[in-house]
């Protein structure tokens, strides 16, 4: 088993963790206080100060701009780039459009990709997923009352959906939609591109989330589609295949999801340790650091982010070498296992820090408001739980071990 990092992935990633402490990191303070839409010009110049040091949309296709790391190597600039909430935005690889690149890419036709799929791996434009309603369980999707009707040329879509991510100021959206009721229930509905202009895509409010609405990209929309006609031509994929793609494009997501978590823990890990070796708790000057149940928790949370990392980064070599497939059950163990330590450090860090972890004055609270989500989307734990548990008894089905 060979655990070497290339020459090139240590140079990058050393390259982005620079950009990251220098350029990024000083505008969190605005980040926290000023509005996401206020924030992007100054983000724009950063985002040009990538695309120089050719280091733009890593994971993307070289032949649409992008580096085209593989899944590995991307993992590890995932988890360069998670230390700061703007990193991925500003190296053109934030969700929901990776996803979508990456369908966009295997699905789309000549036509799409050009009008969609370039632009977006360009930075120019935007884009959101839309697939989560807001009176069904969206753990169980195929249960949708969106539909799409074909009406001539067109398809005419209704539904309400909500948590479509980042849909405030986006170019299009990718909408899920029945488009087949008569067929089996995984092969009813479809993706369909729908430009966010077109008449018929409301726009209803970005949801507050944890006390904030968000602006822009950092909005999760609420969208009412109301006889929303589109051409037939914007269907993305075969009719019917619409959850065989989203599979797709979860497997990789969820790595990328997980090396950004670890990012989240080691920026969390690293100002919890700082903060407990230099505060002071005692008159003769003894420092939290010198507390047992202090480094009890910061050797937990290092081998929890140790375990995490290399499950982590196997998922993602099994996924490269034997295909999303082989891979599942690893795929829906670290789904939940990264989320849980991610939410145990980023507490820890929080308590660490007293009263100043509970203050906007330090990125710890961002954190531990926003990633709480992280044991949600992508699949809720206990979905994964339950995934993952079956798969293993099935192994023991009529098996007596002694
Ligand atoms: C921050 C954020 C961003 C999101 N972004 C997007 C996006 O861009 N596009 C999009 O389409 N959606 C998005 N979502 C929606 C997300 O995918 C759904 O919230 C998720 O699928 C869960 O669906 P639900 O909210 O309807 O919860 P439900 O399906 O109602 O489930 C509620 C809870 O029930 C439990 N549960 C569910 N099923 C089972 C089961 N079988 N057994 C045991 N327990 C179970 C779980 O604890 C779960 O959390 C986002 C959500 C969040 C929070």
């Amino acid at each position: 088993m060979d655990f070497e990092i290339s020459e090139r992935m240590k140079i990058i990633t050393n390259m982005i963790d620079e950009f990251v402490d220098k350029e990024l990191i000083p505008l969190e303070p605005e980040f926290l206080t000023r509005s996401f839409r206020d924030l992007l010009p100054v983000l724009e110049e950063k985002r040009a100060a990538v695309k120089k040091m050719e280091l733009w949309a890593p994971n993307h296709p070289r032949e649409y701009g992008g580096m085209g790391l593989n899944l590995v190597d991307h993992a590890l600039v995932s988890e360069s780039l998670g230390r700061t909430p703007i990193g991925h935005y500003v190296f053109g690889c934030q969700a929901p459009d990776a996803g979508n690149i990456e369908i966009l890419y295997l699905y789309g036709t000549d036509e799409q990709k050009e009008k969609y799929l370039r632009p977006l791996v360009e930075g120019k434009i935007r884009s959101c997923f839309s697939m989560t309603e807001v009176d069904l369980a969206g753990s169980n999707p195929v249960m949708m009352d969106t539909t799409a009707v074909k009406d001539g040329d067109d398809y005419v879509i209704n539904g309400q959906k909500w948590y479509t991510s980042s849909s405030d100021g986006a170019e299009f959206a990718i909408v899920m939609a029945k488009t087949n009721p008569e067929a089996r229930p995984h092969l009813q509905a479809s993706m369909i591109i729908v430009p966010c202009h077109t008449p018929g895509f409301n726009h209803v409010r970005n949801i507050p989330v944890m006390g904030e609405a968000g602006t822009d990209y950092t909005g999760h929309g609420e969208i009412l589609y109301q006889s929303c006609r589109v051409p037939r031509k914007n269907l993305l994929g075969p009719e019917g295949h619409g959850f065989v793609i989203a599979q797709e494009r979860l497997g990789p997501g969820r790595i990328h999801h997980c090396m950004r978590w670890l990012g989240i823990c080691k920026r969390c890990f690293d100002l919890m340790c700082s903060r407990a070796s230099e505060r002071i708790i005692t008159l003769d000057g003894k420092t939290l650091a010198t507390r047992q149940i202090i480094q009890a928790w910061i050797a937990e949370c290092a081998a929890e982010i140790s375990a995490a990392r290399l499950m982590t980064l196997n998922a993602a070599w099994k996924i490269e070498t034997l295909g999303g497939k082989e891979a599942r059950e690893d795929i829906s163990l670290i789904k939940f296992f990264v989320a849980g330590v991610m939410q145990k450090v980023v507490d820890r860090a929080l308590q660490v820090h007293g009263g100043l972890g509970m203050t906007d004055d330090i990125i710890i609270p961002y954190f531990y408001r926003h990633e709480r989500a992280a044991r949600i989307y992508d699949g809720a734990d206990e979905v994964h739980k339950i995934a993952v548990a079956r798969r293993i008894l099935r192994g023991y089905e009529g098996r007596r071990v002694h």
